[in-house]
């Protein structure tokens, strides 16, 4: 029994879809080329497909998981359940106007045309704002829809903004926050089951190392118990004595929001000789 995995086969979310799965030990060989391709080292196989696609395979069930942006998932509404998030892909699907236009709210889209490639979020956030507008589906280049005079607005994905700004539009208002996820078939049998879980338990543990940090560093005696508050750690940090009389070495983890401003209390706390280090898995 395979663990059937979806991911999309070239596009913003391959590389990093790519890298999750391998760093969790799949040993994925190139699908650049390939539709189909087998993991050398777990029970899966991956399937590379236009993420448009990708619901559908998982809610039939001829992929049992997948990995796909909450935007792409919300539009096709297919019935799959989602099992995590991953942190990448991150987006937003938002409006944008004209460079100059006074946005005051939805109310400036009434009777406007509307050109997306997310027809669905779209019509669903105009119902609940009460809005009537024409919404003209479109596939791609979105941006370039009002300078060349087919549409008022847009709605489109946005990271940067860049795209927007240098077709002179203006980012104006956000109606979905995006990320990859992975979601998985409804009905799937246990020994699939089982399969995901080890996998989950393996994507888990590789993204918390990705936040974290093994940091190890040299403290005067005098100020330990300073520096431990300073850093718990997983259970406890561990402290162990230098050659040098007096002087401890300190070895913890910190995760990554805190580290700068953890980094500067210690240094006040007189640690010194702060190494930090990668975390290559975590296993809590
Ligand atoms: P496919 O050929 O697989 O249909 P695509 O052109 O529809 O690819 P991409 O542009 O590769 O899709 O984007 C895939 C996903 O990456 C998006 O659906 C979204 O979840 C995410 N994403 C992250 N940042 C952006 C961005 N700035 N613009 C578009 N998508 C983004
Ligand atoms: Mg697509």
């Amino acid at each position: 029994m395979k663990l059937k995995i979806a991911i999309q086969k070239s596009g913003r979310l391959y590389e990093d879809s790519m890298k999750l799965l391998n760093d969790c030990g799949l040993g994925i060989r190139n699908g650049h080329n390939q539709l189909k391709s087998s993991a050398d080292a777990f029970p899966a196989e991956v399937y590379f497909l236009r993420d448009d696609d990708i619901p559908q395979y998982v809610e039939d069930g001829v992929a049992h998981i997948g990995i796909v942006g909450e935007n792409v998932l919300l539009e096709k509404g297919k019935e799959v359940s989602v099992v995590e998030h991953l942190g990448f892909g991150k987006c937003r699907l938002s409006f944008a106007v004209k460079k100059g236009e006074t946005y005051s709210g939805p109310l400036y889209l009434q009777g406007k045309k509307i050109a997306t490639s997310y027809p669905v979020i779209t019509q669903n956030f105009l119902t609940e704002n009460n809005i009537q507008a024409e919404i003209h589906e479109i596939s791609g280049s979105v941006e370039l829809a009002p300078s060349i005079g087919l549409a008022d607005a847009v709605c489109d994905l946005v990271s940067s903004g860049s795209t927007l700004f240098m077709n002179g539009l203006e980012e104006v208002q956000t109606i979905l926050k995006s990320q990859a996820v992975l979601v998985k078939y409804k009905k799937l049998d246990p020994s699939l089951e089982k399969l995901l879980s080890q996998l989950l338990f393996r994507i888990r543990a590789v993204r918390k190392a990705e936040t974290n940090k093994y940091v190890l560093l040299n403290a005067p005696n005098d100020s330990l118990e300073k520096i431990i508050a300073l850093l718990p750690g997983m259970k406890s940090p561990t402290v162990l004595p230098l050659a040098q009389e007096g002087w401890s070495s300190v070895h913890s983890v910190l995760s990554e929001h805190e580290f700068w401003d953890r980094i500067e209390l210690l240094r006040e706390a007189g640690a010194q000789g702060i190494l930090v280090v990668p975390i290559e898995k975590m296993i809590l």
